[in-house]
Protein backbone atom coordinates (compact mmCIF):
# COMPACT_ATOMS: atom_id res chain seq x y z
CA UNK A 1 0.00 0.00 0.00
CA UNK A 2 2.66 2.41 0.57
CA UNK A 3 4.82 1.52 -2.10
CA UNK A 4 1.76 2.31 -4.44
CA UNK A 5 1.02 5.55 -2.51
CA UNK A 6 5.01 6.25 -3.17
CA UNK A 7 4.65 5.12 -6.84
CA UNK A 8 1.45 7.50 -7.36
CA UNK A 9 3.53 10.77 -5.30
CA UNK A 10 6.26 10.43 -8.09
CA UNK A 11 4.01 10.21 -10.63
CA UNK A 12 2.51 13.60 -9.70
CA UNK A 13 6.33 15.17 -9.04
CA UNK A 14 7.16 13.96 -12.38
CA UNK A 15 3.91 15.20 -14.04
CA UNK A 16 4.29 18.46 -12.30
CA UNK A 17 8.03 18.70 -13.07
CA UNK A 18 7.36 18.06 -16.90
CA UNK A 19 3.81 20.72 -16.51
CA UNK A 20 6.26 23.43 -14.90
CA UNK A 21 9.05 22.62 -18.17
CA UNK A 22 6.39 22.61 -20.25
CA UNK A 23 5.63 26.08 -19.52
CA UNK A 24 8.46 27.66 -19.78
CA UNK A 25 8.45 30.99 -21.70
CA UNK A 26 10.96 31.87 -24.13
CA UNK A 27 12.96 31.00 -26.48
CA UNK A 28 17.35 30.22 -26.06
CA UNK A 29 19.72 30.85 -29.22
CA UNK A 30 23.10 30.12 -28.76
CA UNK A 31 25.46 30.70 -32.24
CA UNK A 32 28.95 28.98 -32.94
CA UNK A 33 30.68 30.97 -35.53
CA UNK A 34 28.38 30.65 -38.11
CA UNK A 35 25.68 28.34 -37.13
CA UNK A 36 22.82 29.58 -34.75
CA UNK A 37 21.03 27.22 -32.93
CA UNK A 38 17.28 28.32 -31.75
CA UNK A 39 15.43 26.22 -29.33
CA UNK A 40 12.65 26.65 -26.51
CA UNK A 41 13.12 27.04 -23.22
CA UNK A 42 11.60 23.75 -22.51
CA UNK A 43 13.62 21.74 -24.94
CA UNK A 44 16.90 23.27 -23.48
CA UNK A 45 16.28 22.74 -19.98
CA UNK A 46 15.10 18.89 -20.36
CA UNK A 47 18.46 19.07 -22.59
CA UNK A 48 20.78 20.48 -19.78
CA UNK A 49 18.89 17.72 -16.99
CA UNK A 50 19.78 14.96 -19.61
CA UNK A 51 23.14 15.80 -19.86
CA UNK A 52 23.49 16.10 -16.02
CA UNK A 53 22.48 12.98 -15.15
CA UNK A 54 24.63 11.10 -18.83
CA UNK A 55 27.41 13.27 -16.76
CA UNK A 56 26.89 11.38 -13.48
CA UNK A 57 26.40 7.81 -14.14
CA UNK A 58 30.04 8.34 -16.08
CA UNK A 59 31.35 9.72 -12.85
CA UNK A 60 30.26 6.89 -11.03
CA UNK A 61 31.25 4.37 -13.35
CA UNK A 62 34.43 5.53 -13.68
CA UNK A 63 34.50 5.11 -10.05
CA UNK A 64 33.56 2.10 -9.93
CA UNK A 65 36.12 1.07 -12.56
CA UNK A 66 39.23 2.45 -10.27
CA UNK A 67 37.67 0.57 -7.36
CA UNK A 68 37.56 -2.54 -8.91
CA UNK A 69 41.54 -4.00 -7.87
CA UNK A 70 40.95 -3.06 -3.87
CA UNK A 71 37.22 -4.69 -3.99
CA UNK A 72 38.47 -8.36 -5.64
CA UNK A 73 41.43 -7.98 -3.13
CA UNK A 74 38.42 -7.48 -0.68
CA UNK A 75 36.57 -10.07 -2.06
CA UNK A 76 39.38 -12.83 -2.00
CA UNK A 77 40.62 -12.11 1.48
CA UNK A 78 36.93 -12.59 2.80
CA UNK A 79 37.07 -15.70 0.95
CA UNK A 80 39.89 -17.25 2.23
CA UNK A 81 39.57 -15.71 5.73
CA UNK A 82 36.25 -18.28 5.54
CA UNK A 83 37.59 -21.02 3.94
CA UNK A 84 40.99 -20.65 6.29
CA UNK A 85 37.87 -20.55 9.73
CA UNK A 86 36.60 -23.96 8.05
CA UNK A 87 39.92 -25.32 7.79
CA UNK A 88 40.99 -24.21 11.11
CA UNK A 89 38.27 -26.03 12.52
CA UNK A 90 38.61 -28.97 10.67
CA UNK A 91 41.74 -29.44 11.51
CA UNK A 92 40.90 -28.73 15.00
CA UNK A 93 38.77 -31.96 15.40
CA UNK A 94 40.94 -33.94 13.57
CA UNK A 95 43.59 -33.54 16.00
CA UNK A 96 41.13 -34.16 18.55
CA UNK A 97 40.13 -37.27 16.72
CA UNK A 98 43.58 -38.51 16.12
CA UNK A 99 43.34 -38.64 12.10
CA UNK A 100 46.79 -37.66 11.33
CA UNK A 101 46.33 -37.15 7.57
CA UNK A 102 43.17 -34.96 7.96
CA UNK A 103 44.91 -32.62 10.96
CA UNK A 104 47.59 -31.95 8.87
CA UNK A 105 45.75 -31.21 5.29
CA UNK A 106 43.51 -28.96 7.21
CA UNK A 107 46.40 -27.26 9.12
CA UNK A 108 48.25 -27.04 5.42
CA UNK A 109 45.45 -25.86 4.49
CA UNK A 110 44.82 -22.94 6.95
CA UNK A 111 48.13 -21.83 6.65
CA UNK A 112 47.58 -20.92 3.09
CA UNK A 113 44.37 -19.13 3.53
CA UNK A 114 45.03 -17.33 6.43
CA UNK A 115 49.08 -16.99 6.58
CA UNK A 116 51.37 -17.60 9.19
CA UNK A 117 48.95 -16.10 12.38
CA UNK A 118 49.67 -18.20 15.89
CA UNK A 119 47.25 -20.47 14.98
CA UNK A 120 47.91 -21.55 12.02
CA UNK A 121 51.32 -22.16 13.20
CA UNK A 122 50.18 -23.96 16.21
CA UNK A 123 48.10 -26.57 13.94
CA UNK A 124 50.69 -27.07 11.80
CA UNK A 125 52.98 -27.89 14.24
CA UNK A 126 50.41 -30.39 16.36
CA UNK A 127 49.34 -32.02 13.26
CA UNK A 128 53.26 -32.60 12.33
CA UNK A 129 53.56 -33.81 15.79
CA UNK A 130 50.74 -36.18 15.52
CA UNK A 131 51.74 -37.32 12.58
CA UNK A 132 55.41 -38.13 14.11
CA UNK A 133 56.37 -35.72 11.32
CA UNK A 134 59.23 -34.25 14.00
CA UNK A 135 61.12 -31.97 11.72
CA UNK A 136 57.84 -30.46 10.26
CA UNK A 137 56.77 -29.64 14.20
CA UNK A 138 59.96 -28.56 14.75
CA UNK A 139 60.07 -25.83 12.38
CA UNK A 140 56.42 -24.26 12.63
CA UNK A 141 57.79 -24.18 16.76
CA UNK A 142 60.50 -21.89 15.44
CA UNK A 143 58.89 -19.79 12.80
CA UNK A 144 56.42 -18.97 16.15
CA UNK A 145 59.57 -18.37 18.24
CA UNK A 146 60.40 -15.93 15.63
CA UNK A 147 56.95 -13.82 16.22
CA UNK A 148 57.06 -11.81 19.27
CA UNK A 149 53.64 -12.56 20.38
CA UNK A 150 53.84 -16.44 20.22
CA UNK A 151 57.00 -17.13 21.43
CA UNK A 152 55.91 -18.55 24.16
CA UNK A 153 54.11 -21.33 22.27
CA UNK A 154 57.04 -21.94 20.30
CA UNK A 155 59.15 -22.31 23.08
CA UNK A 156 56.90 -24.58 24.63
CA UNK A 157 56.51 -26.84 22.05
CA UNK A 158 60.19 -27.03 21.15
CA UNK A 159 60.65 -27.84 25.15
CA UNK A 160 58.59 -30.86 24.70
CA UNK A 161 59.95 -31.84 21.40
CA UNK A 162 63.22 -32.05 23.65
CA UNK A 163 62.25 -33.66 26.36
CA UNK A 164 60.87 -36.05 24.22
CA UNK A 165 64.46 -37.36 22.77
CA UNK A 166 65.83 -36.58 25.77
CA UNK A 167 67.51 -33.59 25.31
CA UNK A 168 68.38 -32.57 28.37
CA UNK A 169 70.71 -30.13 28.05
CA UNK A 170 68.40 -28.16 24.80
CA UNK A 171 65.62 -28.46 27.28
CA UNK A 172 67.40 -26.50 29.69
CA UNK A 173 68.06 -24.19 27.36
CA UNK A 174 64.39 -23.72 25.92
CA UNK A 175 63.43 -23.43 29.10
CA UNK A 176 65.56 -20.24 30.08
CA UNK A 177 64.39 -18.66 27.03
CA UNK A 178 60.50 -19.33 27.78
CA UNK A 179 61.10 -18.05 31.40
CA UNK A 180 62.27 -14.94 29.58
CA UNK A 181 59.12 -14.44 27.32
CA UNK A 182 56.70 -15.41 29.93
CA UNK A 183 58.21 -15.30 33.54
CA UNK A 184 56.74 -17.08 35.95
CA UNK A 185 54.38 -19.60 34.08
CA UNK A 186 53.09 -22.52 36.09
CA UNK A 187 52.94 -25.14 33.21
CA UNK A 188 56.95 -23.91 32.95
CA UNK A 189 57.59 -24.14 36.79
CA UNK A 190 56.37 -27.83 36.39
CA UNK A 191 58.77 -28.78 33.63
CA UNK A 192 61.65 -26.81 35.11
CA UNK A 193 61.35 -28.54 38.06
CA UNK A 194 60.71 -31.88 36.13
CA UNK A 195 64.29 -30.68 34.15
CA UNK A 196 66.05 -30.45 37.18
CA UNK A 197 64.88 -33.43 38.98
CA UNK A 198 66.17 -35.10 35.46
CA UNK A 199 69.26 -33.61 35.25
CA UNK A 200 70.10 -33.84 39.19
CA UNK A 201 70.38 -30.49 40.01
CA UNK A 202 68.14 -30.67 43.28
CA UNK A 203 68.93 -27.46 44.66
CA UNK A 204 67.38 -25.87 41.68
CA UNK A 205 64.37 -28.62 41.97
CA UNK A 206 63.70 -27.82 45.35
CA UNK A 207 63.57 -23.73 44.80
CA UNK A 208 60.96 -24.25 42.21
CA UNK A 209 58.77 -27.20 43.57
CA UNK A 210 55.86 -26.49 45.06
CA UNK A 211 54.31 -27.44 48.62
CA UNK A 212 53.26 -30.83 47.40
CA UNK A 213 56.19 -31.70 46.38
CA UNK A 214 58.73 -34.17 48.58
CA UNK A 215 60.78 -31.55 50.04
CA UNK A 216 62.76 -33.92 52.65
CA UNK A 217 63.62 -35.83 49.82
CA UNK A 218 65.20 -32.66 47.36
CA UNK A 219 66.60 -31.22 50.25
CA UNK A 220 68.56 -34.43 51.09
CA UNK A 221 69.23 -34.70 47.88
CA UNK A 222 70.59 -31.43 47.64
CA UNK A 223 72.33 -31.30 50.68
CA UNK A 224 74.40 -34.17 49.68
CA UNK A 225 75.50 -32.68 46.21
CA UNK A 226 76.60 -28.69 47.89
CA UNK A 227 79.97 -28.35 48.24
CA UNK A 228 79.75 -25.33 50.48
CA UNK A 229 79.43 -26.87 53.85
CA UNK A 230 77.33 -24.39 55.96
CA UNK A 231 74.82 -24.14 52.72
CA UNK A 232 75.33 -28.23 52.74
CA UNK A 233 74.09 -28.22 56.52
CA UNK A 234 71.17 -25.67 56.23
CA UNK A 235 69.88 -27.97 53.59
CA UNK A 236 70.27 -30.76 55.65
CA UNK A 237 68.37 -29.54 58.20
CA UNK A 238 65.85 -28.36 56.43
CA UNK A 239 65.32 -31.96 54.92
CA UNK A 240 65.72 -33.65 58.17
CA UNK A 241 62.86 -31.23 59.54
CA UNK A 242 60.61 -31.81 56.55
CA UNK A 243 60.08 -35.44 57.29
CA UNK A 244 62.55 -36.93 60.62
CA UNK A 245 61.09 -40.55 59.59
CA UNK A 246 63.42 -40.72 55.91
CA UNK A 247 66.27 -42.55 56.78
CA UNK A 248 68.38 -40.71 54.18
CA UNK A 249 67.61 -37.13 55.28
CA UNK A 250 68.42 -38.04 58.97
CA UNK A 251 71.78 -39.63 57.45
CA UNK A 252 72.83 -36.74 55.11
CA UNK A 253 71.91 -34.17 58.75
CA UNK A 254 73.63 -36.59 61.14
CA UNK A 255 76.87 -36.92 58.96
CA UNK A 256 76.69 -33.08 58.16
CA UNK A 257 77.00 -32.79 62.12
CA UNK A 258 79.72 -35.75 62.60
CA UNK A 259 81.97 -33.67 59.98
CA UNK A 260 81.34 -30.74 62.06
CA UNK A 261 82.71 -32.76 65.02
CA UNK A 262 79.04 -32.29 66.59
CA UNK A 263 78.93 -36.09 67.36
CA UNK A 264 75.97 -35.80 70.27
CA UNK A 265 73.54 -34.12 68.41
CA UNK A 266 74.34 -36.28 65.51
CA UNK A 267 73.13 -39.25 67.46
CA UNK A 268 70.17 -37.22 68.92
CA UNK A 269 69.02 -37.24 65.46
CA UNK A 270 69.53 -40.01 64.55
CA UNK A 271 68.20 -41.78 67.85
CA UNK A 272 65.11 -39.42 66.87
CA UNK A 273 64.36 -40.90 63.60
CA UNK A 274 65.06 -44.71 65.01
CA UNK A 275 61.97 -43.71 67.26
CA UNK A 276 59.83 -42.60 64.30
CA UNK A 277 60.87 -45.08 61.60
CA UNK A 278 63.83 -47.40 62.22
CA UNK A 279 66.10 -48.45 59.06
CA UNK A 280 69.53 -50.47 58.73
CA UNK A 281 71.47 -47.40 57.75
CA UNK A 282 70.55 -45.48 61.44
CA UNK A 283 71.42 -48.13 63.04
CA UNK A 284 75.23 -48.81 60.72
CA UNK A 285 75.81 -44.97 60.91
CA UNK A 286 75.11 -44.79 64.94
CA UNK A 287 77.32 -48.02 65.37
CA UNK A 288 80.28 -46.97 62.88
CA UNK A 289 82.23 -45.13 65.40
CA UNK A 290 82.25 -47.94 67.87
CA UNK A 291 84.40 -50.95 67.33
CA UNK A 292 84.79 -53.38 70.59
CA UNK A 293 81.56 -55.29 70.16
CA UNK A 294 80.20 -55.13 73.85
CA UNK A 295 80.67 -51.44 73.15
CA UNK A 296 78.71 -51.94 70.05
CA UNK A 297 75.69 -54.39 72.09
CA UNK A 298 75.50 -50.97 74.43
CA UNK A 299 75.24 -48.28 71.51
CA UNK A 300 72.71 -50.61 70.20
CA UNK A 301 70.41 -50.70 73.44
CA UNK A 302 71.29 -47.19 73.66
CA UNK A 303 69.64 -46.48 70.26
CA UNK A 304 66.65 -48.92 70.48
CA UNK A 305 65.80 -47.68 74.25
CA UNK A 306 62.90 -46.00 73.08
CA UNK A 307 61.26 -48.60 70.84
CA UNK A 308 62.85 -51.87 72.14
CA UNK A 309 60.38 -54.20 70.70
CA UNK A 310 60.50 -52.61 67.76
CA UNK A 311 61.94 -55.58 64.66
CA UNK A 312 64.64 -53.24 63.67
CA UNK A 313 64.86 -53.04 67.33
CA UNK A 314 64.72 -56.76 67.83
CA UNK A 315 67.20 -57.48 64.61
CA UNK A 316 69.92 -54.68 65.57
CA UNK A 317 70.33 -56.17 69.00
CA UNK A 318 70.56 -59.43 68.31
CA UNK A 319 72.80 -59.18 65.37
CA UNK A 320 75.38 -57.01 67.70
CA UNK A 321 74.63 -59.86 70.41
CA UNK A 322 75.82 -62.75 68.17
CA UNK A 323 78.97 -60.84 67.13
CA UNK A 324 79.86 -60.64 70.69
CA UNK A 325 79.38 -63.68 71.31
CA UNK A 326 76.46 -62.94 73.49
CA UNK A 327 74.24 -66.07 71.50
CA UNK A 328 71.51 -66.11 74.13
CA UNK A 329 70.95 -62.70 73.69
CA UNK A 330 70.80 -62.97 70.14
CA UNK A 331 68.52 -66.10 70.06
CA UNK A 332 66.15 -63.96 72.45
CA UNK A 333 65.90 -60.91 70.45
CA UNK A 334 65.78 -63.33 67.05
CA UNK A 335 63.03 -65.77 68.27
CA UNK A 336 61.19 -62.77 69.57
CA UNK A 337 60.71 -61.76 65.90
CA UNK A 338 59.57 -64.67 64.76
CA UNK A 339 57.42 -64.96 67.17
CA UNK A 340 55.79 -61.87 66.91
CA UNK A 341 55.10 -63.20 63.20
CA UNK A 342 58.08 -61.82 61.26
CA UNK A 343 58.68 -64.56 58.07
CA UNK A 344 61.56 -62.83 56.36
CA UNK A 345 65.12 -64.05 55.11
CA UNK A 346 67.46 -61.87 57.03
CA UNK A 347 66.00 -63.54 60.16
CA UNK A 348 66.40 -67.43 59.30
CA UNK A 349 69.73 -66.31 58.11
CA UNK A 350 70.57 -65.15 61.56
CA UNK A 351 68.67 -67.86 63.16
CA UNK A 352 70.81 -70.16 61.62
CA UNK A 353 74.25 -68.22 62.22
CA UNK A 354 73.03 -68.43 65.53
CA UNK A 355 72.54 -72.01 65.74
CA UNK A 356 76.00 -72.31 64.51
CA UNK A 357 77.54 -70.19 66.64
CA UNK A 358 76.17 -71.59 70.01
CA UNK A 359 75.56 -75.43 68.59
CA UNK A 360 78.78 -75.19 66.70
CA UNK A 361 79.44 -78.33 64.15
CA UNK A 362 77.07 -81.11 65.78
CA UNK A 363 74.57 -82.98 64.60
CA UNK A 364 72.03 -80.92 66.26
CA UNK A 365 73.07 -77.75 65.35
CA UNK A 366 73.19 -78.96 61.70
CA UNK A 367 69.78 -80.09 62.21
CA UNK A 368 68.75 -76.63 63.36
CA UNK A 369 71.10 -74.68 60.83
CA UNK A 370 69.42 -76.93 57.71
CA UNK A 371 65.94 -76.11 59.37
CA UNK A 372 66.58 -72.35 59.81
CA UNK A 373 67.93 -72.59 55.91
CA UNK A 374 65.16 -74.19 54.72
CA UNK A 375 63.10 -71.02 55.70
CA UNK A 376 65.05 -68.99 54.68
CA UNK A 377 64.17 -70.24 50.90
CA UNK A 378 60.43 -69.37 51.39
CA UNK A 379 60.63 -66.90 53.41
CA UNK A 380 59.33 -63.11 52.64
CA UNK A 381 61.59 -60.85 51.14
CA UNK A 382 63.52 -58.50 53.20
CA UNK A 383 62.56 -55.36 53.00
CA UNK A 384 63.44 -52.85 50.52
CA UNK A 385 63.21 -49.04 48.67
CA UNK A 386 60.75 -49.56 46.24
CA UNK A 387 58.72 -46.73 44.65
CA UNK A 388 55.13 -46.01 45.17
CA UNK A 389 54.62 -44.85 42.16
CA UNK A 390 55.86 -47.75 38.75
CA UNK A 391 56.52 -50.57 41.90
CA UNK A 392 60.28 -50.92 40.97
CA UNK A 393 62.65 -51.85 43.56
CA UNK A 394 65.72 -49.70 43.80
CA UNK A 395 69.25 -51.25 45.50
CA UNK A 396 70.12 -47.89 47.21
CA UNK A 397 68.03 -45.02 48.17
CA UNK A 398 67.64 -42.27 45.62
CA UNK A 399 66.02 -38.46 45.73
CA UNK A 400 64.19 -39.73 42.06
CA UNK A 401 63.08 -42.68 41.05
CA UNK A 402 65.70 -44.21 38.18
CA UNK A 403 62.68 -46.12 36.33
CA UNK A 404 59.96 -43.29 36.46
CA UNK A 405 61.58 -40.40 37.70
CA UNK A 406 59.01 -39.63 40.41
CA UNK A 407 60.90 -37.54 43.03
CA UNK A 408 60.30 -38.54 46.57
CA UNK A 409 58.72 -41.79 45.14
CA UNK A 410 61.08 -44.35 46.77
CA UNK A 411 60.02 -46.44 50.26
CA UNK A 412 61.23 -48.23 52.75
CA UNK A 413 59.26 -51.32 52.75
CA UNK A 414 57.96 -54.96 52.71
CA UNK A 415 60.37 -56.83 49.87
CA UNK A 416 58.13 -58.15 46.83
CA UNK A 417 58.36 -62.08 47.62
CA UNK A 418 60.49 -64.00 45.65
CA UNK A 419 62.16 -67.50 45.87
CA UNK A 420 66.18 -66.89 46.96
CA UNK A 421 68.59 -69.96 45.98
CA UNK A 422 69.30 -71.88 49.42
CA UNK A 423 72.88 -71.42 50.57
CA UNK A 424 75.18 -74.03 51.02
CA UNK A 425 73.80 -76.53 53.59
CA UNK A 426 76.66 -77.09 56.47
CA UNK A 427 77.70 -80.76 56.30
ZN1 LIG B 1 59.08 -45.21 39.86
Amino acid sequence: MRRVLLFLLAGVVVLAAAWLLAGLPGRITATFGNTTVEAGTPVVALGLLLLFVAFYVLFRLLGALLRLPRRTLYWRGARHRRLGDVAVTRALLALAAGEKADARREAHRARRMLGETPQTLLLAAEAGRLAGRDDEAEAAFRRLVERPDAAFLGYRGLLRQAMARDDWTEAAVLARQAEAVQPGAAWLRHERTRLAIRAGNWAEALALADTDAPRAALAAAAAEAEPEPARALKLARQAWKQDPGLAPAALVYATKMRTEGRENRARAVIRHSWTLAPHPDLAAFALAPVSDKLARVQAAQRLTEANPDHVESRLLLARTALDARLTGEARRQAEATRDAGLNQRRLWLLLAEIEEAERGDTEAGRLAQRDALRHAASADADPEWRCTVCHVPAAAWRPACASCGSPGGLRWGPGATASYPVPAVVG
